[in-house]
C-alpha cells in the first residue's frame, strides 16, 4: 500500500477509503466475503506478471515450471475439499464458470431450465439479457409464493419442455436446495444437471448444506462469497465427466485466454484455509448467525420470505413495513450498515425499486460477530426501518460498538 501511496496518491486515498468504509461498515451484502492477510499477499504478488495459457505441463508459455505448482496446488486441494476427482481453478468469475459449462454441455437453441432471476436465481442461468439467455431456449422455474423451490412444479415443467440441461443453483435462496431430487428430476426427462453453488460453497466445504458433487454433472462455483477466497471462479466434476465434456478446453481456449495465476494462488491460499477444521466451525457459525439475525428480525415485527432461513443468507419481506428494498438499503447504509435491495416472490415492485433485502452473515461471521451480536445487528436494523428520524444515533452507536469489538486488518 505504502507503494500505492508514494506513487498515486488519488487512488492510493480511494483505496484507504475503502478500507476505512469496510472498517466501519457491518457487512450483509451476501455475496462478499472479507478474506485473509494471506489470499490477499498471494493476489498482490509477482505472479500476475506470468502467462500461462494452458494446463499444469502442458503450457503456449515458457518459464511455467513455479506457476504449474500453484495451479496444481489449488487443484488438488479443490478436488480435496470438495471429493471431486476434478477441478478447473481458471475461471476468472463465476459468470465465466457457468458460460464455459454452457459452452461444453450444450448448444445454442437447446433447452435450459434455470430458477428465473426475480425468483433468486443469477443473470447467467438464463436472465435474457445474458449471453445464457440470448443464445438458448430458456425456461425458468420459479418458487412459491412463500419462497421455497416446489419440485413437483420444476419436474412438470422439465416433462413439458424436455431440457437438455437443468440449472440448481441460486443467488437468494435461503433454504437447502435438495440436489438428489433435482438428479431425478433431471433423469426422469434425460437432462443434464448442472449445479451452481457461488453462494453455499463455503458451507459445503465445511459441511453446513449437503454436497451437489454426487449429484450434478457439473458443479461450478465462485471462490468469494461463503468459500472465502479471492474474486474468481471454479468448476468441479467428475473425471468421466470432464473428458466427456472437454472441460479444461471449454475454459480455455473456449472462452478465456490466459489464467490469472495471482488469483489462482489466493485460491489456493483458501482452498488451504478452507481444508483446516476451523473452517467447519466458520461454517456452522453462518449459518447460526444467519438464524440468529432472522429471528432477530423476525421477533421485532419483520417478515422473513420462507419464513427464517437455512443457510447464510435471507430475503426481508419489507411490505409490512410500509417501505421499498430501495429505500432501506439506502437509510440503513446511512447509519454504516451495507448491504442490497433484493426482489421478493411476486414482488409488485420494480427490479430497482423492490421491495425487499437481502442479508447475509458471511462477511461479519468471518469478523468474529456471534449470535448475540447478530440480534444487536436485528436491533439497529429494526430501529432505522421503524424510525430513522429517532433512532439514527442510536442506531449507529450500535454499529459503531460492533465494528470497533471486531477490528479489521490491523
Ligand atoms: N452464480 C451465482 C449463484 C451468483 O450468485 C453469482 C454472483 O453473485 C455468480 C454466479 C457470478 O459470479 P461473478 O460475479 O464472479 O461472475
Amino acid at each position: 500500500f505504502d507503494e500505492v501511496l508514494n506513487y498515486d496518491p488519488d487512488l492510493a486515498k480511494a483505496m484507504d477509503d475503502e478500507l476505512g468504509r469496510q472498517r466501519s461498515h457491518i457487512e450483509l451484502i451476501a455475496s462478499e466475503n472479507l478474506v485473509s492477510k494471506a489470499v490477499m499477499a498471494a493476489m498482490g504478488s509477482p505472479l500476475t506478471n506470468k502467462y500461462a495459457e494452458g494446463y499444469p505441463g502442458k503450457r503456449y508459455y515458457g518459464g511455467c515450471e513455479y506457476v504449474d505448482v500453484v495451479e496444481t496446488l489449488a487443484i488438488e486441494r479443490a478436488k480435496k475439499l470438495f471429493g471431486c476427482e476434478y477441478a478447473n481453478v481458471q475461471p476468472h468469475s463465476g459468470a465465466q464458470a457457468n458460460l464455459a459449462v454452457f459452452f461444453a454441455l450444450v448448444n445454442p437453441g437447446d433447452t435450459v431450465m434455470g430458477m428465473s432471476l426475480d425468483c433468486g436465481g443469477h443473470l447467467s442461468h438464463g436472465s435474457p439479457v445474458n449471453i445464457s439467455g440470448k443464445y438458448f431456449n430458456i425456461v425458468p422455474y420459479g418458487v412459491t409464493a412463500d419462497g421455497f423451490i416446489d419440485y413437483d412444479e420444476v419436474l412438470r415443467i422439465a416433462k413439458e419442455c424436455k431440457p437438455k440441461m437443468i440449472i440448481a443453483g441460486a443467488s437468494a435462496y435461503a433454504r437447502t436446495i435438495d440436489f438428489k431430487k433435482f438428479r431425478e428430476i433431471c433423469d426422469e426427462v434425460g437432462a443434464l444437471l448442472m449445479v451452481d453453488m457461488a453462494h453455499i460453497a463455503g458451507l459445503v466445504a465445511g459441511g453446513a448444506h449437503p454436497s451437489p458433487i454426487p449429484y450434478a454433472d457439473v458443479t461450478t462455483t465462485t471462490t468469494h462469497k461463503t468459500l472465502r477466497g479471492p474474486r474468481g471462479g471454479m468448476i468441479l466434476a467428475s473425471a468421466e465427466a470432464a473428458e466427456k465434456f472437454k472441460l479444461n478446453k471449454a475454459v480455455f481456449p473456449g472462452i478465456q485466454g490466459g489464467p490469472l495465476m495471482h488469483v489462482i494462488a489466493g485460491k489456493a491460499v483458501c482452498l488451504k484455509e478452507a481444508l483446516d477444521p476451523s473452517f467447519k466451525v466458520y461454517a456452522e457459525n453462518v449459518v447460526k448467525n444467519a438464524s440468529a439475525l432472522a429471528n432477530g428480525l423476525m421477533n421485532r415485527g419483520f417478515d422473513i420470505v420462507s419464513g427464517g432461513t437455512d443457510n447464510h443468507l435471507m430475503l426481508v419481506n419489507l411490505l409490512s413495513k410500509g417501505k421499498t428494498g430501495k429505500e432501506v438499503e439506502k437509510l440503513l447504509d446511512a447509519a454504516n450498515i451495507t448491504c442490497n435491495k433484493n426482489t421478493i416472490p411476486n414482488d409488485p415492485a420494480s427490479p430497482f425499486v423492490t421491495s425487499g433485502i437481502r442479508l447475509g452473515t458471511a462477511a461479519v461471521t468471518t469478523r468474529g460477530f456471534n449470535e448475540a451480536d447478530m440480534d444487536v445487528v436485528a436491533e439497529a436494523i429494526a430501529m432505522l426501518v421503524d424510525d430513522v428520524d429517532a433512532n439514527q444515533a442510536k442506531a449507529m452507536e450500535l454499529v459503531k460498538g460492533l465494528t470497533d469489538k471486531y477490528p479489521l486488518y490491523e
